[in-house]
């Protein structure tokens, strides 16, 4: 990046947030595919829309204390970031793990921005989350740390204000105890939350939007590029909410998903991953994946994550966690003749890993745009709860396809307007971008 006004504002967001790589690493990216739409629009340069945008609205931290099985009181934190209402209410998930600190609840609530913008509907960027991790905590406890969560979010959020929603470790589970701890203190139904269970306001196709969507969209940009799922080997990582159902989709398509994984390690299937097993191990049972082996035998387990980016595949789907492919992996993958990564999760690429894909002509969609589909599907959770009536499961996955398939346009139709044909990064940070500065522009400065 050359342009010296928006290296002054990058600056400025490093010396601001100091020890937050993260959202430094979020805000670099963005910025470095921006330069030419920044060189063109003036206007945007003297509305200050750059400076304001790395600014959150407002940053909200709060002390979660719970009491444990054993009765010993424990302390969390919790976060809340509204960082850009520009569009539409604050909309974002809850990440629930223990390492989330205010740079990762902000590099997630900065993206949500652009993703949001990329869907079409009228969503504003937020994130939340607490250090607290529900894995091998008693059904009590999360349910007690859900409800002290929500004693102190409910004061913060409003179905017109700030709409929460699932995100790592925040399933249907945390949702139901969140929304009834925030319908018990304001003695109001609304849809408040999304992800929420079907029988009290969620909406069907919800829990496999992300997944889908992001099959979805891979399915444009590898057939805007001559190429398919058709008879594909894909490699997923990950085995939560957006890895089973981009399982699921993918294989629908036609390919070979051959491995999978969780946070201790993964496993390979030559023949093809058993999703009902993995399913039955990681929603059911709450177990660790390393169990599919036992009744799997041509299988192998192996410990530990960065290894899955060594099996021979075309596609690739990251769907586990920030920054899970590194520059060696990308090289791995490229070496054995992958032609596409497509990211369900977070900024799965680090940036040194995103040039090894450009560098090898490999396709590569932006987990902003490929991984949209989930929040797509929670607005159109809103739209329901708001005309109090329910779609069809048909009738959502049919939007959220429609909608899928326009992010791949508009991110299309941006690369090349720019002079990057075929760089699908920049053209979603350019089209969610464009849409957010306008009505920065046209709100005048608050
Ligand atoms: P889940 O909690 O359902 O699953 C996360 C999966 O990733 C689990 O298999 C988990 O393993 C694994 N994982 C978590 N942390 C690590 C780590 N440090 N290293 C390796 N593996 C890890 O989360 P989701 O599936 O909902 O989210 C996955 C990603 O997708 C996240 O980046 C999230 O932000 C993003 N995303 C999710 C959306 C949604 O609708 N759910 C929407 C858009 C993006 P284990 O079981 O061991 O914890």
């Amino acid at each position: 990046m050359k342009n010296e006004y928006m290296l002054s504002v990058l600056e400025t967001v490093k010396k601001r947030n100091p020890g937050e790589p993260e959202f430094i690493q979020a805000v670099t990216e963005v910025f470095e595919t921006l330069e030419p739409v920044i060189e063109k629009r003036p206007d945007l340069v003297k509305a200050g829309v750059l400076e304001r945008l790395v600014e959150p609205d407002r940053q909200i931290v709060f002390r979660v204390p719970w009491v444990d099985d054993n009765g010993k009181v424990q302390v969390n934190r919790g976060f809340r970031i509204q960082y850009n209402d520009a569009i539409g209410p604050y909309k974002g998930g809850i990440r629930l793990h223990p390492s989330v600190y205010m740079g990762i609840i902000k590099f997630l609530g900065f993206e949500q921005i652009f993703k949001n913008s990329l869907t079409t509907l009228p969503m504003g960027g937020a994130k939340g989350g607490s250090d607290f991790d529900p894995k091998g905590k008693s059904d009590n406890e999360v349910m007690r740390f859900c409800q002290s969560f929500m004693s102190e979010l409910y004061k913060h959020i409003g179905k017109d204000i700030d709409v929460p929603a699932g995100d790592i470790g925040t399933g249907a589970r945390e949702i139901g105890y969140m929304f009834g701890m925030y319908k018990k203190l304001t003695g109001e139904w609304s849809g408040i939350l999304t992800g929420k269970g079907i029988p009290y306001g969620g909406s069907l196709a919800r829990t496999e939007a992300t997944g889908y969507g992001l099959c979805y969209f891979t399915d444009e940009m590898l057939k805007a590029n001559g190429k398919s799922f058709e008879g594909a080997t894909v490699v997923i990582s990950g085995s939560g909410n957006v890895a089973i159902y981009a399982c699921q989709k993918a294989t629908a398509l036609g390919a070979k998903v051959v491995a999978m994984s969780d946070s201790n390690g993964y496993i390979h299937d030559p023949d093809g991953i058993d999703l009902a097993a993995v399913k039955q191990i990681k929603e059911v049972e709450r177990k660790r994946i390393k169990e599919y082996v036992a009744t799997h035998p041509n299988a192998t387990y192996t410990e530990g994550c960065s290894g899955i980016w060594t099996i021979p595949c075309d596609i690739a789907l990251p769907c586990a966690t920030q920054n899970e492919i590194n520059k060696e992996s990308a090289e791995a993958l490229a070496k054995n003749g992958c032609y596409a990564v497509s990211e369900g999760a977070n900024m799965p690429s680090t940036p040194e890993a995103i040039e090894v894909y450009f560098a090898n002509g490999m396709l590569y969609g932006p987990a902003k745009a490929a991984n949209a589909g989930g929040v797509a599907t929670s607005g159109l959770e809103m739209s329901q709860n708001s005309l109090r009536l329910s779609w069809s499961f048909e009738e959502v996955d049919e939007k959220l396809h429609g909608i899928m398939k326009n992010i791949f346009a508009a991110c299309d139709s941006a690369s090349k307007e720019y002079g990057m044909p075929g760089n699908y990064m920049a053209g979603a940070n350019i089209a969610g971008f464009l849409k957010v500065a306008e009505a920065m522009k046209a709100q005048g400065c608050v």
